[in-house]
Protein backbone atom coordinates (compact mmCIF):
# COMPACT_ATOMS: atom_id res chain seq x y z
CA UNK A 1 0.00 0.00 0.00
CA UNK A 2 0.70 3.60 -0.65
CA UNK A 3 2.66 3.42 -3.49
CA UNK A 4 1.57 5.89 -6.34
CA UNK A 5 0.16 4.56 -8.85
CA UNK A 6 -0.95 6.96 -11.03
CA UNK A 7 0.14 10.93 -11.16
CA UNK A 8 -1.54 13.72 -12.62
CA UNK A 9 -0.10 17.13 -12.55
CA UNK A 10 -1.60 20.41 -13.43
CA UNK A 11 -4.00 18.34 -16.05
CA UNK A 12 -6.12 20.69 -18.30
CA UNK A 13 -8.62 19.98 -20.89
CA UNK A 14 -9.92 22.56 -23.90
CA UNK A 15 -13.11 21.98 -25.81
CA UNK A 16 -12.62 24.99 -28.59
CA UNK A 17 -12.70 28.03 -25.95
CA UNK A 18 -14.31 25.88 -23.12
CA UNK A 19 -11.92 24.50 -20.29
CA UNK A 20 -13.99 21.81 -19.25
CA UNK A 21 -10.80 20.65 -17.04
CA UNK A 22 -8.84 23.36 -14.95
CA UNK A 23 -5.80 22.20 -14.30
CA UNK A 24 -5.95 19.53 -11.50
CA UNK A 25 -3.85 17.38 -9.27
CA UNK A 26 -4.35 14.08 -7.92
CA UNK A 27 -2.27 10.92 -7.25
CA UNK A 28 -3.90 7.21 -7.04
CA UNK A 29 -2.48 4.92 -4.66
CA UNK A 30 -1.61 0.89 -5.63
CA UNK A 31 -4.70 -0.86 -4.66
CA UNK A 32 -7.12 1.83 -3.34
CA UNK A 33 -10.78 2.60 -4.39
CA UNK A 34 -10.73 6.08 -5.79
CA UNK A 35 -13.55 8.57 -6.56
CA UNK A 36 -14.06 11.34 -8.58
CA UNK A 37 -17.06 12.73 -7.60
CA UNK A 38 -19.05 15.67 -9.21
CA UNK A 39 -22.19 17.20 -10.89
CA UNK A 40 -22.75 16.08 -14.10
CA UNK A 41 -20.53 18.44 -16.60
CA UNK A 42 -17.57 18.36 -13.80
CA UNK A 43 -14.82 17.05 -16.19
CA UNK A 44 -14.76 13.53 -14.54
CA UNK A 45 -15.09 11.78 -17.68
CA UNK A 46 -12.66 14.00 -19.89
CA UNK A 47 -10.26 13.28 -16.78
CA UNK A 48 -10.52 9.46 -16.94
CA UNK A 49 -10.35 9.37 -20.47
CA UNK A 50 -7.52 11.29 -20.62
CA UNK A 51 -5.70 8.80 -18.24
CA UNK A 52 -7.22 6.17 -20.22
CA UNK A 53 -5.33 7.74 -23.59
CA UNK A 54 -8.40 7.63 -25.16
CA UNK A 55 -8.70 11.66 -25.12
CA UNK A 56 -5.78 14.16 -25.93
CA UNK A 57 -5.15 16.92 -22.76
CA UNK A 58 -4.48 19.93 -23.57
CA UNK A 59 -1.87 20.32 -20.69
CA UNK A 60 -0.17 18.95 -17.20
CA UNK A 61 1.60 15.70 -16.74
CA UNK A 62 -0.40 12.13 -16.40
CA UNK A 63 2.38 9.47 -14.62
CA UNK A 64 0.63 5.71 -14.78
CA UNK A 65 2.94 2.88 -13.39
CA UNK A 66 5.54 4.89 -14.04
CA UNK A 67 4.77 5.29 -17.52
CA UNK A 68 4.43 9.05 -19.07
CA UNK A 69 1.12 9.26 -21.36
CA UNK A 70 3.01 11.52 -23.98
CA UNK A 71 5.93 8.88 -24.25
CA UNK A 72 4.43 6.11 -23.33
CA UNK A 73 0.87 5.40 -23.79
CA UNK A 74 1.06 1.63 -25.48
CA UNK A 75 2.47 0.46 -21.96
CA UNK A 76 -0.33 2.20 -19.90
CA UNK A 77 -3.19 0.59 -22.49
CA UNK A 78 -1.76 -3.00 -21.49
CA UNK A 79 -2.02 -2.73 -17.69
CA UNK A 80 -5.45 -0.58 -17.42
CA UNK A 81 -9.11 -2.56 -18.05
CA UNK A 82 -11.47 0.08 -19.90
CA UNK A 83 -14.85 -0.38 -19.54
CA UNK A 84 -16.82 0.23 -22.62
CA UNK A 85 -20.52 1.42 -23.03
CA UNK A 86 -22.52 -1.91 -23.27
CA UNK A 87 -24.12 -0.85 -26.17
CA UNK A 88 -20.40 -0.96 -27.80
CA UNK A 89 -20.34 -4.68 -28.01
CA UNK A 90 -20.81 -6.97 -30.86
CA UNK A 91 -24.47 -7.81 -31.16
CA UNK A 92 -24.53 -11.38 -32.69
CA UNK A 93 -22.33 -12.67 -29.86
CA UNK A 94 -23.55 -14.27 -26.60
CA UNK A 95 -21.30 -13.74 -23.74
CA UNK A 96 -18.60 -16.47 -24.06
CA UNK A 97 -17.92 -15.89 -27.39
CA UNK A 98 -17.71 -11.59 -26.61
CA UNK A 99 -15.08 -12.70 -24.23
CA UNK A 100 -13.21 -15.08 -26.28
CA UNK A 101 -13.09 -12.13 -29.02
CA UNK A 102 -11.47 -10.00 -26.26
CA UNK A 103 -9.11 -12.95 -25.01
CA UNK A 104 -7.67 -12.99 -28.79
CA UNK A 105 -7.58 -9.30 -29.06
CA UNK A 106 -5.46 -8.90 -25.64
CA UNK A 107 -3.95 -12.36 -26.57
CA UNK A 108 -4.56 -13.07 -22.98
CA UNK A 109 -5.72 -16.88 -21.84
CA UNK A 110 -8.65 -16.44 -19.55
CA UNK A 111 -11.24 -19.22 -18.90
CA UNK A 112 -14.20 -17.48 -19.81
CA UNK A 113 -17.04 -19.86 -17.54
CA UNK A 114 -14.41 -18.43 -14.41
CA UNK A 115 -14.85 -14.55 -15.46
CA UNK A 116 -18.97 -15.09 -15.96
CA UNK A 117 -18.77 -16.93 -12.44
CA UNK A 118 -17.09 -14.25 -10.92
CA UNK A 119 -19.50 -11.58 -12.04
CA UNK A 120 -22.46 -14.05 -11.17
CA UNK A 121 -23.31 -14.20 -14.80
CA UNK A 122 -22.49 -18.47 -15.44
CA UNK A 123 -26.29 -18.70 -16.55
CA UNK A 124 -26.15 -16.30 -18.88
CA UNK A 125 -22.77 -17.32 -21.00
CA UNK A 126 -25.05 -17.97 -23.75
CA UNK A 127 -27.26 -15.00 -23.81
CA UNK A 128 -26.17 -11.99 -26.02
CA UNK A 129 -25.84 -8.67 -24.56
CA UNK A 130 -29.24 -7.31 -25.17
CA UNK A 131 -30.80 -10.37 -23.27
CA UNK A 132 -29.48 -8.89 -19.99
CA UNK A 133 -30.97 -6.53 -17.59
CA UNK A 134 -29.11 -2.90 -16.68
CA UNK A 135 -27.52 -4.69 -13.77
CA UNK A 136 -26.08 -7.85 -15.28
CA UNK A 137 -24.83 -5.80 -18.34
CA UNK A 138 -23.04 -4.06 -15.91
CA UNK A 139 -21.24 -6.33 -14.35
CA UNK A 140 -20.55 -8.41 -17.48
CA UNK A 141 -18.94 -5.14 -19.08
CA UNK A 142 -17.07 -4.79 -15.51
CA UNK A 143 -15.93 -8.29 -16.21
CA UNK A 144 -14.84 -7.52 -19.65
CA UNK A 145 -12.41 -4.69 -17.69
CA UNK A 146 -10.90 -7.84 -16.73
CA UNK A 147 -9.53 -9.86 -19.25
CA UNK A 148 -6.04 -8.37 -19.80
CA UNK A 149 -5.23 -8.74 -16.59
CA UNK A 150 -4.89 -4.95 -15.34
CA UNK A 151 -3.23 -3.02 -12.44
CA UNK A 152 -5.80 -0.70 -12.97
CA UNK A 153 -9.84 -0.25 -13.68
CA UNK A 154 -11.38 2.74 -15.05
CA UNK A 155 -15.50 2.48 -14.17
CA UNK A 156 -17.84 5.27 -14.93
CA UNK A 157 -20.81 5.96 -13.26
CA UNK A 158 -21.23 2.15 -13.34
CA UNK A 159 -24.44 2.29 -11.15
CA UNK A 160 -26.26 4.91 -12.30
CA UNK A 161 -29.54 3.44 -13.64
CA UNK A 162 -29.51 0.52 -11.54
CA UNK A 163 -32.22 -0.14 -9.01
CA UNK A 164 -30.65 -0.72 -5.35
CA UNK A 165 -29.65 -4.52 -4.95
CA UNK A 166 -28.39 -4.38 -8.28
CA UNK A 167 -26.39 -1.71 -7.74
CA UNK A 168 -25.49 -3.10 -4.05
CA UNK A 169 -24.04 -6.28 -6.03
CA UNK A 170 -22.17 -4.38 -8.12
CA UNK A 171 -20.10 -2.55 -4.99
CA UNK A 172 -19.39 -5.91 -3.56
CA UNK A 173 -18.15 -6.75 -7.27
CA UNK A 174 -16.26 -3.98 -7.19
CA UNK A 175 -14.62 -4.69 -3.57
CA UNK A 176 -13.69 -8.14 -4.71
CA UNK A 177 -11.63 -6.80 -7.78
CA UNK A 178 -9.82 -4.58 -5.33
CA UNK A 179 -9.02 -7.14 -3.01
CA UNK A 180 -7.45 -9.21 -5.38
CA UNK A 181 -4.79 -6.34 -5.63
CA UNK A 182 -6.45 -4.19 -8.65
CA UNK A 183 -6.62 -0.18 -8.49
CA UNK A 184 -10.45 0.86 -9.32
CA UNK A 185 -11.29 4.60 -10.31
CA UNK A 186 -14.50 4.90 -10.39
CA UNK A 187 -16.82 8.27 -10.85
CA UNK A 188 -19.69 8.84 -9.45
CA UNK A 189 -22.32 11.29 -8.41
CA UNK A 190 -23.88 9.33 -5.66
CA UNK A 191 -22.98 10.07 -2.49
CA UNK A 192 -23.83 7.34 -0.61
CA UNK A 193 -21.80 4.84 -3.20
CA UNK A 194 -18.69 6.89 -2.83
CA UNK A 195 -18.76 6.87 1.18
CA UNK A 196 -19.47 2.77 1.10
CA UNK A 197 -16.90 2.33 -1.84
CA UNK A 198 -14.00 4.80 -1.64
CA UNK A 199 -11.15 4.68 0.06
CA UNK A 200 -10.63 8.43 -1.05
CA UNK A 201 -12.31 10.78 -3.17
CA UNK A 202 -11.60 13.53 -5.12
CA UNK A 203 -14.80 16.03 -5.51
CA UNK A 204 -14.68 18.34 -8.67
CA UNK A 205 -16.97 20.92 -9.44
CA UNK A 206 -16.43 22.69 -12.71
CA UNK A 207 -13.32 21.61 -13.81
CA UNK A 208 -11.53 22.10 -10.36
CA UNK A 209 -10.72 20.07 -7.05
CA UNK A 210 -12.46 21.23 -4.26
CA UNK A 211 -11.84 18.88 -1.83
CA UNK A 212 -9.54 15.54 -1.54
CA UNK A 213 -9.48 12.76 1.34
CA UNK A 214 -10.86 10.04 2.76
CA UNK A 215 -14.69 10.05 2.59
CA UNK A 216 -14.73 9.82 6.70
CA UNK A 217 -12.11 12.79 6.84
CA UNK A 218 -14.03 15.25 4.42
CA UNK A 219 -17.26 14.05 7.15
CA UNK A 220 -15.34 14.73 10.40
CA UNK A 221 -13.52 18.23 8.63
CA UNK A 222 -17.06 19.02 8.33
CA UNK A 223 -18.49 18.71 11.84
CA UNK A 224 -15.46 20.04 13.06
CA UNK A 225 -16.21 23.44 11.00
CA UNK A 226 -19.94 23.76 13.12
CA UNK A 227 -21.94 22.02 10.36
CA UNK A 228 -25.09 20.48 12.29
CA UNK A 229 -27.42 18.90 10.25
CA UNK A 230 -31.04 20.42 9.80
CA UNK A 231 -32.91 18.10 11.25
CA UNK A 232 -32.09 14.77 13.48
CA UNK A 233 -31.40 11.92 11.24
CA UNK A 234 -33.86 9.21 11.71
CA UNK A 235 -32.00 5.80 12.45
CA UNK A 236 -32.82 4.55 9.17
CA UNK A 237 -33.51 5.58 5.56
CA UNK A 238 -36.29 4.92 2.87
CA UNK A 239 -33.92 2.71 0.94
CA UNK A 240 -32.87 0.54 4.53
CA UNK A 241 -36.83 -0.37 4.03
CA UNK A 242 -36.61 -0.48 0.70
CA UNK A 243 -33.95 -3.40 1.12
CA UNK A 244 -35.44 -4.90 4.52
CA UNK A 245 -38.58 -5.55 2.37
CA UNK A 246 -37.44 -6.61 -0.91
CA UNK A 247 -34.27 -8.39 0.39
CA UNK A 248 -30.69 -7.97 -1.45
CA UNK A 249 -31.23 -10.68 -3.78
CA UNK A 250 -30.78 -9.54 -7.46
CA UNK A 251 -34.47 -9.38 -9.46
CA UNK A 252 -33.16 -9.63 -12.84
CA UNK A 253 -35.47 -12.41 -14.76
P1 LIG B 1 -18.75 14.68 -16.34
O1 LIG B 1 -18.27 13.35 -16.77
O2 LIG B 1 -18.25 15.12 -15.02
O3 LIG B 1 -20.26 14.79 -16.39
P2 LIG B 1 -17.50 15.59 -18.80
O4 LIG B 1 -16.07 15.35 -18.64
O5 LIG B 1 -18.27 14.66 -19.64
O6 LIG B 1 -18.19 15.78 -17.37
O7 LIG B 1 -17.70 17.03 -19.42
C1 LIG B 1 -17.10 18.18 -18.85
C2 LIG B 1 -17.53 19.41 -19.66
O8 LIG B 1 -16.94 19.33 -20.96
C3 LIG B 1 -19.02 19.52 -19.88
O9 LIG B 1 -19.39 20.87 -19.82
C4 LIG B 1 -19.22 18.96 -21.25
O10 LIG B 1 -20.34 19.54 -21.87
C5 LIG B 1 -17.94 19.36 -21.96
N1 LIG B 1 -17.56 18.40 -23.00
C6 LIG B 1 -17.34 17.07 -22.85
N2 LIG B 1 -16.97 16.49 -24.01
C7 LIG B 1 -16.95 17.47 -24.94
C8 LIG B 1 -16.64 17.51 -26.32
N3 LIG B 1 -16.27 16.43 -26.99
N4 LIG B 1 -16.71 18.71 -26.94
C9 LIG B 1 -17.06 19.82 -26.27
N5 LIG B 1 -17.37 19.87 -24.95
C10 LIG B 1 -17.32 18.70 -24.28
MG1 LIG C 1 -19.31 11.63 -17.27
Amino acid sequence: MNSTIISVRHLVKNYGNFQAVKGISFEVQEGEIFGLLGPNGAGKSTTLEIIETLRPKTGGEVIVDGFNLDKQPNHIKKIIGVQLQTSGYYPGLNLLQLIQLFCGLYNRKVDPMELLEMVNLKDKAKAQVKQLSGGQKQRFSVATTLINQPRIIFLDEPTTGLDPQARRSLWELIKQIRDKGTTVIITTHYMDEAEYLCDRVAIIDAGKIIAMDAPDQLIDDLVASGFERPKEMKMANLEDVFIHLTGHSLREE
